[in-house]
């Protein structure tokens, strides 16, 4: 009952998706119809986004976070733009046509340092999209990124509930300007990209509905949904890890309520699971994100404990991947893999 509204695109009532979310009863039928919504639209096609990690410096101390600036244990690195460029033309030669740019806030990528790296990008890769994931920005340097040639940003907006956003992060890190900046973005005309963990210290299911409400409300082209995993460098490294079915459930109703939205299966899922990637396009997810940073710097770009493939290349992960997906009927494609456009199906 509950599947058939989120299919005919009725927002259900907050408790009707409480119920959905704790209960196993109705997994297998929801994860079908997830997964036959994805079909309808992308077929058996999976994207692939070439992830690069460049920078792990970061100003912020949110209370989740490996790379935050409170962890002194942490050894910074900043990868050269010759080192980017070359990780881009690596990744090209794999079949990646989506590079996306990742770090903390970090102060040292000015406005100016950022636009020259993205024309550098844009000029030996024009047929690739490039993503960008750098965190809390002014309109006026989104603008500006975008101008130089970004096509896509990725900010996971943490937890639309402002309660629950403010245990999460340190006084100075607002919910409100989080989403404002999430606004902007989306209104300069980036492809944009909110999401956020799933089993983060003291979230209720309540929560993860407002996250859902707030997904609606700002219609994003991408979710990015992956569980909590405790950091021992942190204030919540005592708290249990996010649950992989609770994963599984929020990101095929989120298949079932917005069909044509790009939702990675992400690195973290499979911190839980060898096959929790698998799981996720079993749900209803469309996109993978390989690691292209070099392996050298990947340890210490830790969010999270366990993080898994910081020591296969991404050629290699990439196999993996592919000899995966062919098992349950999916294939890889070589595509900059846009959302599609719902008028022109
Ligand atoms: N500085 C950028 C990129 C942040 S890292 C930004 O602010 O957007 C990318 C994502 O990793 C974060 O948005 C967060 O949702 C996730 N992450 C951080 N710590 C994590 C943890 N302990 N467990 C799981 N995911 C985590």
């Amino acid at each position: 009952m509950m599947i058939e509204k989120l299919e005919a695109g009725i927002f259900p009532e907050r408790s009707e998706l409480i119920s959905l979310l704790e209960s196993d009863t109705n997994d297998e039928e929801l994860f079908e119809c997830a997964r036959e919504t994805a079909r309808k639209y992308y077929g058996n096609k999976i994207f692939i986004r070439g992830l690069i990690e460049f920078s792990n410096y970061c100003k912020n101390n949110c209370y989740y976070c490996g790379i935050r600036a409170g962890n002194k244990k942490l050894e910074r690195y900043r990868l050269s733009d010759q080192e980017i460029i070359d990780c881009c033309r690596k990744g090209y030669d794999l079949g990646f046509r989506t590079f996306v740019l990742q770090s903390g806030e970090d102060p040292y990528y000015t406005d100016d340092i950022l636009c020259a790296l993205i024309k550098k990008i844009k000029k030996s890769h024009p047929d690739c999209a490039l993503t960008l994931s750098i965190g809390e920005r002014s309109r006026k340097s989104y603008k500006a990124l975008f101008k130089a040639g970004a096509d896509r940003y990725l900010l996971r907006h943490e937890a639309a509930d402002e309660k629950h956003y403010r245990t999460l992060h340190p006084q100075e890190l607002t919910p409100e300007n989080r989403k404002k900046c999430l606004r902007e973005i989306k209104k300069i005309g980036f492809e944009t990209g909110c999401g956020f963990m799933v089993g983060t210290p003291g979230q209720t299911l309540d929560h993860i509905v407002s996250d859902l409400v707030f997904i609606c409300e700002l219609e994003p082209d991408m979710v990015g949904l992956g569980p909590f995993i405790p950091h021992e460098d942190t204030e919540y490294k005592n708290y249990p890890a996010g649950s992989l079915e609770l994963c599984m459930r929020v990101l095929a109703v989120l298949r079932l309520m917005h069909p044509t939205l790009l939702i990675p299966a992400t690195t973290a899922l499979s911190t839980l699971d060898d096959d929790a990637q698998i799981m996720g396009i079993m749900a209803g997810a469309n996109v993978i994100m390989p690691n292209l940073s070099p392996i050298a710097v990947r340890e210490k770009y830790l969010l999270y404990n366990n993080k898994k493939y910081t020591d296969s290349e991404a050629a290699e992960r990439l196999n993996e991947i592919r000899a995966k997906l062919t098992r349950i009927g999916y294939e890889i494609v070589v595509s900059r893999g846009d959302r599609i456009n719902i008028k022109n199906v």
